[in-house]
């Protein structure tokens, strides 16, 4: 029957991707399975300055009963579609602004800010503001701290959307930092319009920065264009301290990678912390 359809008609008997929908499926029961029980848990990447971890990026896991650990980049994509991205970020918000206030209450902490990614669909969610407000107020987190990390492709889904959410969260103190930037389409002339406060370069420029000069040239670039607007600037994927001397050299205000961490744990990114400050302490006067 399907074969008589022709051969660019989908054959649902096609056992190959016959197996590839049971996974999907199976995937999807089990993310929301894991929802349920706990099994997700935030990470965390410290971001430096010069000198001192001033925040640190959120970073999804999930530690899958059966599978162990699996990246996010395995599930994000598929809960973006299924739609379980809505409780899943609503969950991230919540854990991350809980974060907040626990770090508020110790100035070993206070003073770091907490990066969230937020996915397309979740901020394109006509209560997206409000959850997120609700997130801040339900932990008693102090909004300034927070900062969300969007995309090019969701910033121009819905511009005029898009800006009247971003303007009413930073009305509470809220920030904006442009993930992955260089990779998508934005164009200048939407940069110049989004409140932004942060653009990250991504870490595809980062990797070949000190060997391959197109690279190093949009490292550059990206860097004297947010300057210019009056933007932060951070790298992302740095993982050699000649790369991070390049950045630094360039301007770049702040970088996270490999080099100082992977994602941890709360405890051992707090372990961090202490280390770090211990270490900027003895080092004498800042300047
Ligand atoms: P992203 O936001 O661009 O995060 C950066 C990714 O690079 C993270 O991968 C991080 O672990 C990894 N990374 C950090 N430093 C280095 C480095 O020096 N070298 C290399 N090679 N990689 C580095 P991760 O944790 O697997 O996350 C992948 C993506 O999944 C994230 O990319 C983000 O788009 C998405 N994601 C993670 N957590 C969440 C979340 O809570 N919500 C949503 N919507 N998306 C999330
Ligand atoms: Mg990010
Ligand atoms: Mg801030
Ligand atoms: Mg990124």
């Amino acid at each position: 029957q399907a074969k008589a359809a022709g051969r660019n008609t989908l054959r649902f008997y096609d056992p190959l991707m016959q197996a590839a929908v049971h996974r999907r499926a199976t995937l999807e029961l089990d993310m929301r399975i894991g929802l349920e029980r706990g099994q997700f848990e935030l990470f965390y990447q410290p971001q430096m300055d010069r000198d001192r971890v001033i925040g640190c990026e959120a970073l999804l896991r999930w530690h899958h009963p059966r599978d162990g650990f699996v990246s996010p980049a395995a599930f994000i994509p598929l809960a973006e579609e299924t739609g379980l991205i809505l409780p899943l970020g609503e969950w991230v918000l919540r854990a991350a602004c809980e974060q907040l206030a626990r770090w508020a209450q110790d100035p070993a902490f206070a003073h770091l800010s907490l990066a969230v990614n937020v996915s397309p669909r979740q901020f394109h969610q006509s209560g997206f503001v409000d959850q997120a407000l609700a997130a801040l107020a339900g932990a008693g987190a102090d909004a300034s701290r927070l900062e969300l990390e969007l995309t090019e492709g969701l910033l121009l889904q819905d511009v005029e959307d898009t800006i009247r959410k971003m303007v009413r969260l930073k009305g509470y103190g809220v920030g904006f930092s442009l993930d992955d930037f260089g990779t998508g389409y934005s164009s200048l002339a939407y940069l110049k319009r989004l409140p932004l406060d942060q653009l990250k370069i991504d870490q595809s420029f980062v990797r070949d920065v000190l060997t391959d000069p197109n690279d190093a040239a949009i490292a550059r670039t990206i860097v004297a264009l947010g300057i210019s607007l009056g933007l932060r600037v951070i790298a992302e994927g740095v993982e050699t301290e000649a790369q991070r001397v390049f950045l630094e050299r360039h301007h770049c205000h702040a970088w996270q990678g490999y080099l100082l961490s992977r994602p941890l744990p709360a405890a051992e990114f707090e372990a961090l912390v202490r280390e770090r400050a211990a270490q900027a302490g003895g080092a004498g006067v800042r300047t």
